[in-house]
Parts: C-alpha cells; structure tokens; sequence
C-alpha cells in the first residue's frame, strides 16, 4: 500500500474536479488537506504485565455539513497519510448520499489478530482517552471500518460515556443493537452494494443466474455483499481473504463458506485438504489471480491501491464494484477507462454502511428503536436516489460514473462552504 500516493491522488482528484466546478482557490485550499489531524500514542498494559506504545490517529477532514464521520481501522499498515485520504473520501461519500455529515477517519498501527481479547479492549478504550476532546455526538461521530466492529464500538462508547460523566451512545456508529446500535447496521454496507448491484442489473440487463462475481475480501464488507448476491441469485465464482482465496466454478454459497471458515480457520480449507483440491470443485487462488479472473463482476471489498497501473491491464471483469475504499489507483482507472470497464465508485457503492450510521446516530439520540427491515428499506431509498443523481449527471454530461459521482459530492461541500 503506497499511502502518499494515495493522498495525494485524492488532492489530484480534487483538483481536478474543482477545476471543472470552478472552485474558488480558498475553497478548495480548505479541502485539499484536513481541518485537524490527531497523532498520538496509546499505552496499553499487555498480558505479560509491560506497556507496550501504540500509534493512533484520527484525521477530521471537513464539517461544513455536519459532524465529522467516518470509521476507526485497526491495520498494521495505518500510516498518517492513508488516514487523510480516507477522511476526505468520506467528506464525499457524506454529500453524495446528502447525510447531515462531514468526513473524518481514525486508525490504529496494529494487527489485531495478534491482541488477546483483553488487549484489545484496553487498545480500543486507549484510542478514545487519546481523542476524547475531540469527539462527541455533534462533533466527530467514529464508526466501524477494517478490522473494527461492533464490540470494539461497544468498548468505545463505554469509555467515552464514563469520560463524559453520562450516557452518550450518539457518539459512536456500529455499536450492538443491545447498546443502541441500529439492527441492520452491521449487514449494512454490503446489502448497499446489493442494492447498487440491483439498479445495474436493470439498466444493464444482467440475469443474475448467468452473472458471475469475484469478490476479493471475505470480512464484513465482502461477506455480506456476497451473501445479498448470492440471495438475488448471483453466481459468487471467487472469494478470498489476506491469505488468499478460493475459486469454485459452479459457485459457492457465502454463508456455508462463513460457517466452513470458522470452524477449519481459513476459506480455502473449505473447498481442499490441505493442497489438494477437487478442480471440479475448488481451486485455491491468489489475492492476485482473483483479481485477474475471468468474471462478468468483480467487486474489490478489502483494502485501497489494488488494481494498479502494473494490473489494470489484465483485469477481465466487464464491471468493477468498488466495495472497499480507493481499491483503484486513478491511472488504473484510465487503463479500465480504455477496456471499457464500468466502474462504480467507492463513495456510492459503499455508501450504505455511514446511511445507516445515520440512522442509528437518529436514533441513539432520540432513543427510538427501528426494525431492521426498516432501517434496510430506509437505506436502499437513498442509495437509490443517488444512483439515479450519478447516472444522470454521467449521462448528461457524458462522464463516467466516479467523474459524475465526485462532480454532485464535491459541489455540494463547496457550495455549503461558500454559502
Ligand atoms: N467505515 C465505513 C466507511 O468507510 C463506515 C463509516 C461510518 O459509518 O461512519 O464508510
């Protein structure tokens, strides 16, 4: 992961956009970097009784419509850089899907995987001490993003609330339903790209039976985008995880390989012992290959930087859904451009999981309960809306879906900030 390129390929990307918009320079000055940006450390007392230091930060981008919001990672990879753009990128992602917020994002240098269950949530209430003056319900409202969810939420908001002297569940997003957290939350980000998934599959006339999917990423995102899809009849070809993953030609079944994977440890297992797999059945495959595979869809739902100049040229897919955030590199999408690829952009696709952030930041504040059925309805109403906004837009001003989707966001903050 090339973290300054990232960066600062979202300030290019910006100014590319304002150019067009005619952004007056202090605007988009404003834009290019965050309001605030919090480095600092983390002690925490580790089961063998010593302190061990980590570094956490929290990047608040911009809060011309509301709140700063946006998910806290726990990655060994987490630089300053990478949490700056992904701050801006949710500046965005708020104003297209027009949430009441801005856009800020959080991280810890840390694999997780590595922590006892108490280390863990000693980290997850050291990061909230670390930031606690610079967050609250109508300031910086975290959430869940990789490797964090609904427990470590539940931590968080438990710190926060006892720093506070009350109860605060409106700080945080993506907590359990038990804790004011919104039933539908967790599945919500997925059954987003679904629902984006469903509009595609209209204008473009897929037979989801006839459909094939690679879904590259098997953690809460890619999980439950497969799962939608594969209810809706699609056939999900490929999955994988950070070891690699699996291809099974007649298609597997998400929740079967979920329940599989807990119990022998790694995707793969599901469908070979040991190195040797049925080939009618399951071959095992590189994070690599899934990516080069042939697939009518292919949805990255991992991490940023993945179809890079180096690979865009041996992507087969005919359609890529950005389920993850920054998957493609601007000059890999320049080469898609040029296959034809259609691309849907992160700030849509994944837009359903801070929707319904949204509404359970509602209703943690006016502490009101809603079904799942309705928080899931609730949130395929905006996320269609703003397809139909980004398709129109990109017809009308013959531009492809991300020019469209980044021209109605970035508008949208600018004007507010002008105003
Ligand atoms: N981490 C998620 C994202 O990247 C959700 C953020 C939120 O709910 O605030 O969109």
């Amino acid at each position: 992961m090339d973290s300054q390129n990232f960066f600062l390929d979202s300030q290019k990307q910006l100014k590319e956009i304002a150019n067009i918009l005619k952004i007056k320079p202090e605007i988009l000055r404003e834009l290019e970097e965050p309001h605030r940006l919090i480095k600092f450390q983390i002690p925490v007392q580790m089961d063998n009784g010593k302190v061990k230091i980590f570094f956490g930060f929290r990047s608040q981008h911009n809060n011309t419509l509301g709140p700063y919001k946006g998910g806290i990672r726990f990655h060994p990879e987490v630089s300053e850089d990478e949490i700056k753009a992904l701050s801006m990128l949710m500046t965005w992602k708020c104003a297209l899907v027009d949430l009441p917020f801005g856009g800020g994002k959080g991280g810890v240098i840390v694999d997780p995987r590595k922590l006892s269950k108490g280390e863990l949530e000693r980290l997850s209430r050291g990061y909230v001490k670390g930031i606690f003056p610079y967050i609250g319900p109508d300031i910086d409202v975290p959430a869940p993003d990789v490797n964090t969810n609904a427990q470590i939420m539940a931590w968080m908001v438990n710190e926060y609330s006892k720093l506070k002297g009350k109860d605060t569940p409106a700080a945080f997003t993506g907590k359990p339903p038990e804790l004011w957290g919104l039933k539908g939350r967790e599945e919500a980000t997925g059954y987003g790209g679904v629902v984006i998934l469903k509009k595609l599959q209209k204008v473009f006339g897929f037979k989801p039976r006839e459909t094939t999917l690679a879904v590259q990423g098997f953690g809460n995102v890619g999980y439950n985008f497969a799962n939608f899809a594969f209810r809706e009849g699609y056939k999900i070809i490929a999955t994988s995880e950070c070891e690699g993953g699996i291809y099974v030609k007649k298609g597997l079944n998400p929740e079967e390989t979920l329940r599989c994977r807990e119990e022998k440890g790694k995707i793969a297992e599901c469908y070979c012992v040991g190195s040797v797999c049925d080939l009618n059945y399951g071959k095992q495959i590189t994070n690599d290959e899934l990516l080069e595979m042939e697939v009518d869809i292919l949805v990255p739902a991992a991490v940023e930087n993945v179809i890079t100049k180096e690979n865009a040229s041996k992507i087969r897919a005919k359609y890529i859904i950005e389920m993850a955030n920054g998957p493609v590199t601007p000059e890999a999408e320049i080469i898609l451009e040029e296959k034809c690829v259609v691309s849907i952009p992160d700030i849509l696709a994944n837009s359903g999981g801070v929707t319904a952030s949204y509404f359970e930041w509602l209703q943690s504040k006016e502490k009101k309960k809603w079904e799942r059925e309705k928080s899931l309805h609730e949130l395929s109403v905006v996320l269609e809306k703003a397809f139909e906004e980004v398709w129109n837009l990109a017809k009308k001003e013959k531009v492809n879906l991300k020019k469209a989707a980044y021209l109605l966001a970035v508008d949208r903050v600018a004007k507010a900030m002008k105003k």
